[in-house]
């Protein structure tokens, strides 16, 4: 019988500590009931970072099962007894799990829709047709259920037991000098990114286009000497726009929602800490972060631009503010230079009032109105640099629209 059971822990260290629990979760499913029970690799399902009592990782756990219909039950008091041996319950964050049997009811692939983009209630996530327990964490553990990946990637997840060694960065520049852009986001300039900052399980992640190529980084890390307690491949929307693609975007602004506006810049000045503040004339108030790089300066520069940005909206002093995640520089407003109507040339002040004369032919004008040309050589797409972008989006580099064909049987994918 089909079973898809969704996780969500505590998140509170990006994502590591709900993996490590499906990890732990898929080793016993499999001394029970075999390799087989699974139809699909463990998902990784990144949901809208912009809610408030989840930290920029977002994560849930989902496992697509196949086992024998009597066993549903010890499924359901398996994954509760292990959720509660390794959640954290901590802060305003606490695990939920939820489980479908047989076919995943179509309101928990809503739910899933709109949790990619949206602030989703406890009570939806109750309401969608799927076993639930726990706390907030129903909310992901039900959209985790009904995520639905038409394009997917892939993490390779390693975890240790003591010590983490840092990982030097030539050695993940020659990982990755012979895997790219079958891995990605594996370093940004100097900084390796595959190694998470936190105190969490995790020891490295490395992401990836095919398992294939997941397991020859793994190989290639274990023979320098960072060999992982365990490890697993999940299938993830990290890095497939999935927000953009399937989440629910509503025309009015919405707290802690993905948002995209079009407008023109009318003011882009930096605020405390350097970050960058601006207004667009419909009336919308955007913050770039400092750290994002191009993306923060060259808006700065691009008062009357018309731009499209993308970002979480978040409250802040009474009004709600666009968090930008990436921009795109359509054109922009320049203000040009009147000139003579007769033979085109530059005009003269004769004094305020006065009117104006043409320089080349003499023409006496009583105005003369400035035109307003649309520059579109400044047109470019703006994204943060590789180290600041979060899970969901999709990097130039990357192309997750290859054919989903790599199954769980073909590939080693747990150890
Ligand atoms: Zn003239």
């Amino acid at each position: 019988m089909r079973v898809v059971v969704g996780i969500d822990d505590t998140d509170s260290h990006g994502g590591g500590c709900t993996t490590y629990v499906g990890y732990v979760l898929a080793k016993e499913i499999i001394r029970r009931w075999g390799p087989q029970a699974f139809r699909d690799f463990p998902r990784l399902v990144r949901l809208n970072p912009n809610v408030p009592f989840k930290t920029r990782g977002n994560a849930a756990v989902a496992l697509d099962l196949d086992v024998p219909g009597g066993d549903v039950e010890e499924v359901w008091r398996l994954v509760l007894d292990v959720v509660g041996q390794h959640a954290r319950w901590e802060g305003k964050t606490y695990p939920g799990v939820a489980m479908a049997m047989g076919d995943v009811p179509e309101r928990a692939r809503i739910l899933y829709r709109m949790a990619l983009t949206q602030l989703v209630s406890v009570n939806a996530a109750d309401r969608a047709g799927v076993r639930t327990w726990g706390g907030r964490g129903r909310v992901g553990a039900v959209a985790a259920v009904g995520a639905v990946f038409p394009k997917s990637t892939f993490e390779l997840l390693a975890y240790r037991d003591g010590e983490r060694l840092p990982i030097p960065p030539r050695l993940v520049k020659t990982m990755e000098a012979l895997t790219f852009p079958f891995t990605f986001h594996n370093l940004d300039r100097g900084r390796v990114l595959i190694e998470p900052r936190g105190p969490d399980p995790v020891y490295y992640g490395i992401r990836g286009l095919t398992p294939h190529h997941l397991i020859y980084a793994l190989r290639l890390m274990e023979m320098w000497g960072f060999r992982p307690s365990g490890w697993v491949i999940y299938r993830t929307n990290q890095a497939t726009d999935a927000h953009l693609e399937l989440g629910v975007f509503f025309e009015e602004p919405h707290p802690y929602s993905f948002y995209h506006t079009r407008g023109i810049v009318t003011e882009a000045r930096r605020i405390k800490a350097r970050h960058l503040m601006g207004r667009l004339d419909n009336g919308v108030t955007f913050i770039v972060y400092r750290h994002l790089g191009k993306l923060a300066s060259e808006l700065e520069r691009c008062v009357g631009c018309d731009v499209v940005l993308y970002g979480g909206l978040k409250p802040r002093r009474g009004g709600l503010y666009l968090y930008v995640e990436r921009a795109y520089i359509l054109g922009r407003y320049v203000r040009a230079k009147a000139r003579c109507p007769y033979c085109g040339g530059a005009l003269e002040s004769l004094g305020r009032g006065k009117g104006w004369a043409c320089r080349r032919c003499g023409t006496m004008l009583h105005t003369a109105e400035a035109r307003w040309l649309y520059d579109v050589s400044i047109r470019t797409a703006l994204l943060p640099r590789p180290g600041e972008r979060r899970h969901l989006l999709k990097p130039p580099e990357v192309d997750p629209a290859l054919p989903n064909f790599f199954a769980p049987r073909d590939v080693e994918w747990i150890g």
